[in-house]
């Protein structure tokens, strides 16, 4: 994690809407963000998401099956979102070129208070009305890094 180095109880937990998709994460967190890319504006309604990169191998689904939803992104990436077939909340996405990693969606957390973005990502689609942090770094895309390539 480059920047402020987080500070969160694990495993951290978190749930859908209505509470029929529960899910655990025991690692350490690996990349705060907020995306601004136009499948996170539309997929949320909003004007970016705030996600957090956590290791595949200690991430895990405790209560119900949620429903994938996979798309090509820009980049190139097939992104698979899962979300509660009930209530319709994103709570988290995979790559198909990075099987280690999961994104869960801040939100969706029990507790995202400790939650601090270290970059602003895919700005180059940041709607005119989202005011940033000037202090978080800003990307136009990825920051180098924190693509989505394969690691070797
Ligand atoms: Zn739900
Ligand atoms: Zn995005």
């Amino acid at each position: 994690m480059s920047g402020e180095r987080l500070t969160v109880a694990l495993p951290m937990t978190g749930q859908c809407l209505c509470g029929a998709v529960q899910y655990e994460s025991s690692g350490e967190p690996v990349f705060a963000l907020l995306c601004h890319c136009r499948d996170c504006q539309r997929q949320s309604g909003g004007a970016y998401t705030a996600g957090l990169r956590v290791p595949a191998a200690s991430f895990r689904v405790t209560k119900g099956e949620p429903k994938d939803y996979t798309k090509t992104a820009d980049s190139g990436n097939r992104i698979t979102r899962a979300f509660c077939s009930e209530c319709g909340c994103m709570l988290f996405l995979r790559v198909s070129a990075r099987p280690d990693l999961v994104a869960i969606r801040v939100g969706t957390l029990d507790d995202p208070s400790w939650f601090r973005p270290a970059a602003d990502i895919f700005v180059q689609s940041a709607q005119p009305w989202d005011h940033m942090n000037p202090d978080i770094p800003k990307y136009q895309t990825y920051p180098p890094g924190q693509d989505y390539e394969p690691r070797l």
